[in-house]
């Protein structure tokens, strides 16, 4: 998986256990794999960027997602640009600070987002297929809840009371954007497999 993550290579165990051992699916780090720049425009374009790259360097066949907070009322945005929104990579507190002042004016009805995630698969021979997810709801004025990462404390999902932050990670992993991308790229993965 063309990631360091090693959350999201826990995750994608899970998703693949009926598929694989938890030992055959290992991350770019552990098979050499260099990073590689996110210089696509779109979710899938990073996702495949990342996949092909780590498909190309181990001669395995590799998976990558790219994912991010997609706000209606800001056109999308802040779309790929989600993990550097305040300027300075990863730094969450920062990003999600800056975007609860943007939309400080913005009442709950006009407050619709939706995390979204694309996830890619790439071979050595040059098979390529891309899956996305969807989580639509609403952001929160004020952060609610510890759990979870990035944008989480502001989004309440649809059909829930709860901000993403305060969900268990299983009850997340089942419906994140990131578990249906995932889920859908596992059902192409099984005949690649043999
Ligand atoms: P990446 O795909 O790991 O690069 O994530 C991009 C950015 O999107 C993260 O830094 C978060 O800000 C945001 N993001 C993606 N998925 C989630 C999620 O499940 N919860 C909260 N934030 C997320």
């Amino acid at each position: 998986m063309a990631t360091h993550n090693q959350h999201k290579i826990g995750e994608l165990r899970q998703i693949l256990s009926g598929l694989l051992e938890a030992g055959e699916v290992i991350g770019a780090g552990e098979a050499g794999a260099p990073d590689v720049a996110e210089t696509g425009v779109t979710f899938a374009q990073n996702a495949l960027l990342k996949a092909r790259a780590v498909a190309a360097h181990t001669g395995l066949i590799a998976v990558a997602d790219d994912s991010g907070l997609a706000v209606d009322i800001l056109g999308g945005a802040p779309g790929i640009f989600s993990a550097r929104w305040a300027g300075r990579h990863g730094d969450d507190t920062a990003n999600l600070t800056l975007l609860l002042e943007q939309l400080a004016d913005i009442s709950p009805e006009h407050r619709r987002a939706r995390f979204v995630c694309a996830a890619a698969l790439a071979t050595p021979d040059g098979a390529e297929v891309v899956e996305h997810g969807y989580l639509p709801g609403v952001l929160l004025t004020e952060p609610r809840g510890n759990g979870g990462f990035g944008y989480d404390p502001i989004l309440v999902p649809d059909g829930q009371h709860r901000s993403c932050a305060e969900l268990s990670p299983a009850e997340k992993n089942a419906i994140s954007h990131r578990g249906q991308a995932f889920r859908a790229l596992a059902t192409h993965l099984g005949p690649l497999l043999g």
